[in-house]
């Protein structure tokens, strides 16, 4: 891994002393890393990242992940759901109207087949605070996603929001 060690202190001393969290000393840690370390505990960047990313690829790693992941998306909760809440009082009309056309488009978009599954998902994204999304947007102008159970699955509020640009930038 090549390490961009210009302008860096030399010893952890001397970072100290310029208020640097890092330095370089060009020696090399007990694992054979010449790069970075922190001046506070002279640990090596490399070795800290190796412990990272082999604790992360555990089962426990994975596990914090997805609480810190969740921790965030309820600390956020409200604050979104506030911002949804202003949007549809200061836009009564076009509230109204995305909701009725949000119908229309659904029913238009049902299949028969594939209906299995569809309330029981629903229930499961409000009990788990998620969104039901169509994969397939209902709404593109040049592909018609369907309102079934092949078409649905369930996301975080922002990753659908996200997604649903994404695609419109793709086609
Ligand atoms: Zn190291």
């Amino acid at each position: 891994m090549e390490v961009q060690v210009d302008g860096y202190p030399k010893s952890a001393k001397e970072a100290r002393e310029q208020g640097a969290k890092q330095y370089f000393s060009g020696k090399p840690c007990p694992a054979g890393h010449v790069g970075l370390r922190y001046a506070s505990t002279q640990s090596c960047l490399q070795c800290l990242r190796q412990h990272q990313d082999k604790f992360l690829s555990t089962e426990v790693g994975r596990a914090s992940i997805r609480a810190s992941q969740e921790r965030y998306y309820h600390a956020n909760k409200e604050a979104r759901h506030e911002n949804v809440r202003r949007w549809r009082k200061s836009n009564p009309e076009r509230a109204r109207w995305l909701a009725g056309s949000t119908k229309r488009l659904r029913k238009r978009a049902t299949t028969k087949y594939g209906q299995k599954g569809v309330k029981e998902l629903y229930e499961m994204a409000r009990k788990l605070g998620l969104s039901v999304d169509h994969i397939v947007p209902l709404n593109h102008p040049r592909v018609c996603g369907l309102h079934n159970i092949y078409n649905l699955q369930l996301l975080p509020l922002e990753e659908n929001m996200k997604k649903r640009n994404h695609f419109e930038e793709e086609y």
